[in-house]
């Protein structure tokens, strides 16, 4: 298990010792929640505030990382095959648009 995959089980071990719960059942909730997280690093960017963004960012991370841990996605593997599908996709995806 490489470190991503160890750190999403680490982090889904602690979500369930805290007595919350994720499960299909209850994805969109857990889905809203990270918006929520980006939300707030979002806020951060309209307050200037770097370091509240980073822990944003981190929140984020924490959350989808709960996703991958609880239901057996093996995201190490999931991120190779996607980013082996972008690397395909032309400059800037042909689009004019540099966001
Ligand atoms: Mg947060």
């Amino acid at each position: 298990m490489g470190e991503l995959n160890g750190l999403a089980q680490e982090i889904a071990q602690w979500r369930e010792g805290k007595g919350f719960v994720t499960n299909w059942e209850g994805m969109l909730a857990k889905l809203m929640l990270v918006v929520t997280e980006v939300s707030e690093a979002a806020e951060a960017v309209r307050e200037d505030d770097r370091e509240k963004f980073a822990e944003e960012i981190a929140d984020t991370f924490i959350r989808l990382l709960d996703i991958c841990g609880s239901m057996g996605i093996d995201i190490e593997a999931e991120i190779e095959r996607k980013m082996e599908v972008n690397r395909g996709r032309p400059y800037r995806h042909g689009k004019k648009s540099q966001w």
